[in-house]
């Protein structure tokens, strides 16, 4: 009878915990929809402007409501409110983090010591920037790792697909064909892997990057690798003269989130290449500067500067990891990529 009672009232405690974790999971899936005085009309508005989830108004400010639907501000802070508490926004324990880190996967740059350099290779879960003169090798190595993240995570690689946003007209795929074969693949299967989007100015390289989700989400496509090359041209062109300023790292602030987010949210690897520009003002040091300031360093949790080094070679610094010693290692642009000297 004693036995009895045991076993029943563990049973109870095993039917609470359930029940908890499925109020979790029903929590989670809540949509636009559920948000308290918002109706059909509202929603569609909000996904118009690019509220498409419940993260999305949460994290929204009052201002950019009332901007997509002509609702009230009162309105709008109410439905903030409402999404917050509807959204799971708490913290993560570290172990969670670290947990989440094992997940990481690092592409390899062929070069072993740049892979050093980085730790084992260009990682996934990140933002990536290269940032350095004309030839010193980022569009290179955007094409390389394009190939290289289509190896299976034991050879360097993440097994997955690659989205290229070529700004500049200089993805080639007889580039890819010729370090594909250097790197014992077949190149035909490799370049059907990689998407490739040409984008005309800066708001079309936005709308690519927004429309990468639904390429992840809808379509199904295992997505590990996103380049951007060149993140900045577009902006830099677009947006000319001091008075602009302001309104160029608005956008490209949003469009950092928005490759920010995805990299987190799938554990994709993120390339941006960068340009630099002169500094009049200084004479000692490096008289050049990463193009686009502290948005873009702020935002990319690594930054490689590259630039030419002696007889032909090219020299890789690594300037800003989280967690990894500032250095630099040497490499020389190949037929086959990037190699050793
Ligand atoms: P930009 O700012 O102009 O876009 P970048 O940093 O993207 O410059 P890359 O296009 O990556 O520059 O590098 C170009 C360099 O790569 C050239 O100097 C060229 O010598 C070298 N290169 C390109 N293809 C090969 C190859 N097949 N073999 C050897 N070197 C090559
Ligand atoms: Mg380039």
């Amino acid at each position: 009878m004693k036995k009895h009672k045991n076993e029943d009232g563990t049973m109870k405690q095993e039917t609470k915990v359930i029940e908890i974790k499925m109020e979790k999971e029903i929590k989670q899936e809540k949509t636009l929809e559920d948000l308290p005085g918002v109706g059909a009309a509202t929603i569609e508005k909000l996904q118009i402007a690019g509220f498409n989830d419940l993260m999305g108004v949460a994290v929204a400010t009052p201002g950019e409501l009332t901007d997509a639907t002509g609702m009230t501000e009162v309105a709008a802070k109410k439905i903030i409110a409402a999404g917050r508490s509807m959204l799971d926004m708490g913290f993560s324990s570290g172990l969670d983090l670290l947990e989440k880190r094992k997940n990481v996967m690092k592409i390899t740059t062929g070069s072993k010591e740049v892979d050093k350099l980085l730790g084992g290779g260009i990682e996934t879960n990140g933002i990536t920037e290269t940032y350095g003169q004309y030839g010193s090798g980022k569009s290179q190595i955007a094409h390389i790792i394009a190939i290289r993240a289509q190896l299976p995570a034991d050879k360097g690689g993440t097994d997955g697909k690659v989205v290229y946003i070529d700004t500049e007209s200089t993805f080639r795929p007889e580039r890819i064909v010729e370090i594909a074969k250097g790197a014992g693949m077949d190149p035909d299967k490799v370049l059907k892997n990689i998407m490739v989007a040409r984008a005309y100015n800066s708001d079309h390289q936005m709308l690519l990057a927004e429309k990468i989700e639904d390429l992840i989400v809808k379509d199904g496509h295992k997505i590990k690798l996103v380049v951007v090359d060149s993140l900045t041209a577009h902006f830099r062109a677009e947006f000319v003269g001091r008075g602009t300023l302001a309104g160029r790292q608005q956008k490209l602030n949003k469009h950092m989130h928005v490759l920010s987010k995805l990299a987190d949210i799938h554990n994709l690897c993120v390339y941006v290449t960068n340009q630099v520009m002169a500094k009049p003002d200084q004479f000692f040091g490096d008289p050049t500067e990463a193009i686009g300031g502290n948005i873009v360093g702020h935002n990319s949790q690594t930054r490689i500067y590259l630039r030419r080094g002696k007889k032909g070679t090219r020299v890789a610094k690594l300037v800003d990891s989280p967690y990894l010693p500032d250095g630099e290692a040497g490499f020389v642009i190949t037929g086959k990529g990037i190699e050793d000297i």
